[in-house]
C-alpha cells in the first residue's frame, strides 16, 4: 500500500513556492523494517527533481536552488 504526503514547499532563495505531493510505499505485511518500501515524487508541481545517489533532490525551477531532498527509502 502506499500513501500520500502533500506538501507546499518555498524556495529558501528567491521565495517560489508551489505543491509538491510525496508518495511512500510500504509493505503490503507493514511490518517496520529499515529499507523496505519506497519514498518517490508523485506530483512535482513546477519544481524540478534530480535523482540523485539513493536520494530524491527538489530544486527550485526559477533559481536551481535546493529547496528539500528524501531518502527513497521511508
Ligand atoms: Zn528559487
Amino acid at each position: 500500500m502506499a500513501y500520500l504526503t502533500p506538501k507546499t514547499l518555498t524556495c529558501p532563495s528567491c521565495g517560489h513556492t508551489g505543491p509538491l505531493s510525496w508518495i511512500t510505499g510500504v509493505p503490503l505485511d507493514n511490518a517496520p523494517r529499515a529499507g523496505r518500501g519506497y519514498v518517490k515524487v508523485h506530483k512535482s508541481g513546477d519544481w524540478t527533481v534530480e535523482k540523485a545517489e539513493g536520494e530524491t533532490v527538489v530544486r527550485c525551477p526559477t533559481c536551481t536552488t535546493e529547496v528539500t531532498r528524501r531518502s527513497l527509502k521511508p
